[in-house]
């Protein structure tokens, strides 16, 4: 075989990496279930490089160099199992099976385990990017063996975006820690979004603002802290005007928004783990309450109460909203790696958190200036109990905190729904709180059910009689 990689799947993201390392001068086997979807892209795309088209998986891997170096980009779930098994029954010890779909990290784990005892290397990466990343530059994160990263490294950085000469691109840590990481990833992306979202409606319904003049002050937030993809295409889209009404198209567009599942799996994820993702949560949330058309239809009729009007300065209100908007958003990112510190903990993949803000600021959908700062955070101190903690974090959120509470509670007051802004700020509260209500939680929960609690003041467990004579015990 003469292949340096094989890629089967040719939907949208299989083509475009396929494309991807054919045009950085790589020979690349191509295979799909049917075979018309192989054919598309030789007949259209052929003369952009070195193909090797194969109608079947014996002559696919037999197009290819030993080790074999496959990249399954299938639908997540039966398919991607389904694919990898029929790889497997045609391989040889040592061949490098990549599994470049979403799939759930519990997946991977458990694929790569299956794989190894048959004596392939299985890599679960995270790809990121969409078509456009798959095609010019994806952000890519490999778990797996250390040891098929030497084999597989160099061809992965040399498709992923750069960021100063750097890949987006590092070996995140064992079997399912890249899809884990990716997950959390696309979580975080709900969260921005969700986080995108109120700061648009508050503009919107708030301050009343033409949806064209809002996008421009997502344009020119693109040239300040909150400069990121997402902020840059949120004023693309509000630019975009209905070409068949005339009005913005965003006004057209119906307002129930849809899910694949990765935030669910994050949140699901943080709910084991124990960690408060509440940002992501939230958004999650967000989407399923949006989608809730029936519901929403009969509650349109519920009274809002006395809501006041929206605030006078328009120009300082925008600008208490981008202040409200980037503390949020270093609220929603800290969550995130938090929930990845912890998942690496648990299933002990030693992530390192820095690398991860240094390969998501290109090629990614959640890339932005901001995880330069992240990245920078981490280096200073590799074992930052909190983002929040980091002293450049630190600065910009207790700058941007009274803005912040101005923008929630004038939210409150006009009935504009802030679930995201709103709990970002109580979750910076209660994790700088001298003391929280727990206590109170601890108390109840042993007049209950006797479940005990711990006293400020010394060692150990300890129970009041409730029902009898409210003495203590130690227990
Ligand atoms: P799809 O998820 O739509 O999957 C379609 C592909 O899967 C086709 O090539 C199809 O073959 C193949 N397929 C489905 N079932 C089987 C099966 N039983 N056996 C063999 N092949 C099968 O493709 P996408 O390109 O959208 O996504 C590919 C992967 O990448 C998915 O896991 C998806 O979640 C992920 N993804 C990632 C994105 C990102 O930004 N990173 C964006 C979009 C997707 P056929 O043509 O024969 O039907």
């Amino acid at each position: 075989g003469r292949a340096h990689i094989g890629v089967t799947g040719l939907a949208v993201m299989g083509s475009n990496i396929a494309r991807n390392f054919a045009r950085r001068g790589h020979t690349v086997a191509v295979h799909n279930r049917s075979r018309a979807k192989t054919d598309a892209l030789i007949d259209t795309y052929g003369h952009e490089g070195d193909f090797v088209p194969a109608g079947t998986i014996e002559e696919f891997l037999d197009a290819l160099q030993t080790p074999r170096r496959v990249l399954v980009m299938v639908q997540a779930g039966a398919a991607t199992d389904a694919v990898i098994n029929e790889l497997a029954d045609n391989m040889d010890a040592g061949d490098i099976i990549i599994d470049g779909g979403n799939s759930l990290y519990t997946d991977t784990i458990r694929r790569e385990a299956a794989m190894r005892e048959r004596g392939l290397h299985f890599v679960g990466a995270g790809i990121s990017g969409g078509e456009e990343g798959a095609l010019n530059g994806p952000s890519i994160m490999p778990g797996g063996p250390a040891e098929s990263y030497r084999h597989l490294g160099p061809l992965l950085e040399s498709i992923s975006a750069h960021v100063d000469g750097e890949p987006c691109c590092t070996h995140v840590g064992p079997d399912g820690s890249g899809h884990f990481v990716k997950m959390v990833h696309n979580g975080i992306e709900y969260a921005d979004m969700q986080l995108i979202g109120e700061a648009f409606d508050l503009m919107r319904t708030a301050l009343g603002m033409p949806i064209a003049e809002i996008g421009e002050v997502f344009r020119q937030w693109n040239s300040g802290d909150l400069e990121s993809y997402l902020v840059e295409i949120t004023a693309e889209v509000l630019g975009q005007v209905d070409t068949r009404t005339g009005r913005p198209l965003v006004e057209m567009i119906v307002d129930s928004a849809g899910q694949k599942g990765t935030g669910r799996w994050t949140v699901k994820s943080a709910l084991d783990l124990g960690v408060p993702t509440t940002g992501i949560a939230e958004a999650v949330f967000a989407r399923a309450l949006s989608s809730a058309t029936d519901q929403r239809e009969r509650a349109r009729e519920l009274q809002g109460g006395a809501t006041t009007a929206a605030p006078v300065d328009t120009a300082e209100f925008i600008a208490a909203i981008n202040e409200a908007l980037y503390a949020s958003k270093v609220v929603a990112y800290a969550q995130g790696f938090d929930q990845i510190v912890a998942g690496s903990r648990e299933y002990g993949w030693d992530i390192a958190p820095g690398d991860l803000a240094t390969i998501w600021r290109g090629g990614c959908i959640i890339r932005a200036t901001f995880l330069d700062r992240i990245k920078e955070a981490y280096a200073e101190d590799p074992d930052l109990p909190s983002l929040l903690l980091a002293p450049y974090f630190r600065a910009a959120v207790e700058d941007a905190v009274d803005s912040w509470r101005r923008v929630v509670s004038t939210a409150t007051l006009t009935g504009v729904p802030v679930p995201a802004f709103s709990s970002s700020l109580s979750y910076y509260d209660a994790l700088r709180a001298e003391r929280l209500p727990a206590a109170l939680t601890q108390g109840l929960r042993d007049y209950f059910g006797a479940h005990t609690y711990r006293r400020v003041d010394m060692e150990g467990d300890f129970h009041t009689l409730w029902g009898g004579d409210r003495s203590e015990q130690r227990v």
